[in-house]
């Protein structure tokens, strides 16, 4: 039986793949789990199949030999540390990972099975152990404009992302709370007073944001009631490092040799919990109908749910509350542009915590272990 290590379970996306593979029954499938902890190594692990084990040290590199897959979603920096140090140690075994680190060297594949499920058969019989899967926005339009991509119909895409707060991790959603929990106990005697001076309100609130004692350690920024318009690092082009895995990533799960297509726009942290939305502007090579453009997103893959381009539908469906712990990849607004025939428009959500981090490292290590 195959020695599967887990690396960052109980972090954001750790738990949700937890979540899932419970869901699955994936657990029961004949492999041993093993599980580790970069802080918490001694005390008890999760509970599997009615068996709980003392965790691991995951920075313990003779333990880690001794696998022969380790599913990581600890992050960049503990990759960097130990991944060089592991396969330095001789081990040739697999290595999931949820982190960037990796992403876009030649001896990794960005896994993202409904969109490059031959690419990831052809690695596993060419020898390839890295498999990490893609950054979440981009994974998420993937998924929601697999159709128009596989017809190569697309001459580039803007899109304008509006990403949750749990997409910088566990820490990061607790701080949005806590700034919304702040501001409402600070406030809370003028909101519930109907006849206060609604710009008084306003006044205070803004003021309080900016008060030492408000919760802003992870995000450096207020995101409830603002926003933050940088994601990740700064890059020579003046790109964030988000905007960056957009064109390079993208490409290079389409199978794309460089960027063959141009895929640009603004990301953007917004105060939602779960779910990173995006509005797409769509180039394509050729004017085609509106009905065959939303049929080719539809019928794509199974996850694709089409919200008519019409007031109510759009409001109740396609928005992070409606979507958020679902594998639903929402796709609306679809229309033709002002900007001339060949352009469309579009609006997608999707649980950047499932199909975008989560779901691809599961599916992953289920092709592995009936592959090899
Ligand atoms: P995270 O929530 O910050 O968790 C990472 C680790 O932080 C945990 O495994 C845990 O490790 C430690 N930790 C410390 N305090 C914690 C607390 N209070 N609750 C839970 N864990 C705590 O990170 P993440 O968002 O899951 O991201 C992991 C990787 O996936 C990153 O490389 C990220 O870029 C990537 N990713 C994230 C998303 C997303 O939506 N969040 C999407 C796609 C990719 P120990 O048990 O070892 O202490």
């Amino acid at each position: 039986m195959k020695k599967v290590g887990f690396i960052g379970w109980r972090g954001m996306v750790g738990s949700v793949l937890m979540q899932r593979m419970h869901e699955e029954k994936d657990f029961e499938k004949s492999f041993t789990p093993y599980f580790y902890s970069t802080s918490q190594a001694g005390l008890q692990g999760p509970e599997i199949n009615g068996q709980q084990s003392p965790l691991e040290n995951a920075f313990d590199i003779e333990s880690l030999k001794a696998l022969d897959v380790i599913l990581t979603c600890q992050g960049g920096d503990y990759t960097n540390e130990v991944y060089p140090k592991l396969r330095e140690s001789g081990w040739n075994g697999y290595w999931i990972d949820a982190a960037s680190s990796l992403r876009m060297n030649d001896d990794s594949l960005i896994v993202l099975d409904p969109i490059n499920k031959k690419s990831i058969d052809q690695a596993l019989n060419q020898g390839i152990k890295n498999y990490v899967g893609g950054n979440c926005t981009v994974s998420l339009m993937l998924m929601a404009l697999g159709g128009l991509f596989e017809q190569d119909l697309v001459e580039w895409v803007s899109s304008m992302t509006y990403q949750a707060a749990s997409g910088a991790g566990a820490q990061n959603m607790r701080e949005m709370l806590e700034q919304m929990l702040y501001l409402s106990e600070q406030s809370k005697t003028i909101i519930r007073d109907a006849s206060s001076n609604i710009l008084e309100l306003d006044q205070l609130v803004t003021e309080l944001t900016k008060t030492k004692e408000f919760p802003k350690k992870h995000f450096g920024a207020a995101l409830t009631t603002s926003l933050i318009p940088w994601i990740d690092k700064e890059m020579p082009n003046g790109q964030s490092k988000e905007e960056w895995k957009g064109a390079q990533e993208g490409n290079k799960i389409l199978g794309h040799q460089g960027i063959k297509i141009p895929i640009d726009g603004t990301c953007v942290r917004i105060a939602s919990l779960r779910c990173h939305s995006q509005a797409f502007t769509i180039k394509l090579k050729k004017d085609i109908d509106i009905s065959e453009v939303e049929d080719l997103i539809q019928n794509h893959n199974p996850w694709v749910k089409l919200v008519e381009n019409q007031k109510q539908q759009t409001i109740d469906e396609l928005c992070p509350t409606a979507v958020s712990g679902t594998l639903d990849i929402a796709v609306g607004r679809v229309r033709k542009m002002n900007l001339g025939k060949d352009f469309i428009n579009a609006f997608s959500v999707g649980d950047q915590l499932l199909w975008g981090a989560a779901e691809p490292l599961r599916r992953m290590l289920n092709i592995l272990l009936a592959q090899t």
